[in-house]
């Protein structure tokens, strides 16, 4: 199942967001939130006709550093011998085709992208024995906007990682697929950055789930982006920086000069 959240395009007054299955060429509104109950509605609407929105609205946004070897040894960092987790806020969000802005405050604005995990079950202390996968609605791509040198300058990663439009988003929550072993990509301009296989990942997928659940508790529509492959690299105004997960879609986004 592909659930997307969505504007309707041509509408006389101010469009609210709903969130809808993505079906052929169609959109159906279901009522609800994906990760509470909720229904089909009878109404929908052509895809075509609808503007994507980022398919998450959630509490927090937890990610994963290092996660990949070859993209700690690329940043000069040693593999964390326990999962190096950090936050961005919500307000980071943007969706499909929406803007990322770079910021004066940085002079080096660089893509991470990476595969992202939808919570589905609220879940805290999970055990070993517990089936973390049970516990998300699904996956999406995600692209952690990271001001490196603020990154490096501050003691702290929340200025770098947190600006606004440095999380985009989508395009939608793929429910069926395995994270076992996805490709994950990204391209800046149609050339090819970054290129990873989920199944390189230091700490797998179940395993994220259960620790971070241990650290804080985990709400529905809660995402964790699991970390990037190697192959970062800058940002400037004007290119278009595309994320790609196999099996589920890709995630483009134009890049925007400050705004002063
Ligand atoms: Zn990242």
């Amino acid at each position: 199942m592909k659930i997307c959240r969505y504007v309707t395009r041509n509408t006389a007054s101010p469009p609210s967001p709903r969130f809808g299955l993505i079906e052929g060429e169609s959109v159906t509104e279901i009522s609800g939130v994906p990760w509470g109950a909720w229904t089909r509605s009878a109404h929908f609407s052509r895809l075509a006709d609808v503007r994507l929105l980022a398919p998450v609205e959630p509490s927090k946004i937890v990610c994963v550093g290092r996660n990949y070897a070859a993209h700690a040894a690329e940043l000069g960092n040693e593999v964390p011998k326990e999962p190096l987790i950090f936050l961005k806020p919500s307000s980071s969000i943007v969706g499909p085709e929406e803007p990322v802005v770079l910021t004066k405050f940085s002079r080096q604005v660089e893509h991470e992208g990476e595969l992202a995990l939808v919570v589905g079950r609220r879940c805290s202390h999970l055990r070993d024995s517990d089936d973390a996968l049970a516990y998300l609605l699904g996956y999406t791509c995600l692209n952690d906007i990271t001001a490196r040198d603020l990154q490096k300058s501050d003691v702290q990663f929340t200025r770098g990682k947190s600006f606004d439009t440095f999380c985009p988003v989508g395009p939608h929550i793929e429910t069926d697929l395995d994270p076992a072993s996805l490709h994950v990509e990204t391209h800046v301009n149609g050339a090819l950055r970054q290129s990873g296989k989920t199944s390189l990942m230091i700490y797998p997928v179940p395993f994220l789930v259960r620790w971070i659940s241990r650290m804080m508790t985990l709400l529905p529509g809660d995402v964790i982006a699991t970390g990037t492959p190697a192959g970062v690299g800058p940002l400037a105004a004007g290119d278009s920086v595309e994320v790609a997960v196999s099996g589920i879609g890709v995630l483009r986004n134009p890049v925007q000069a400050p705004q002063d």
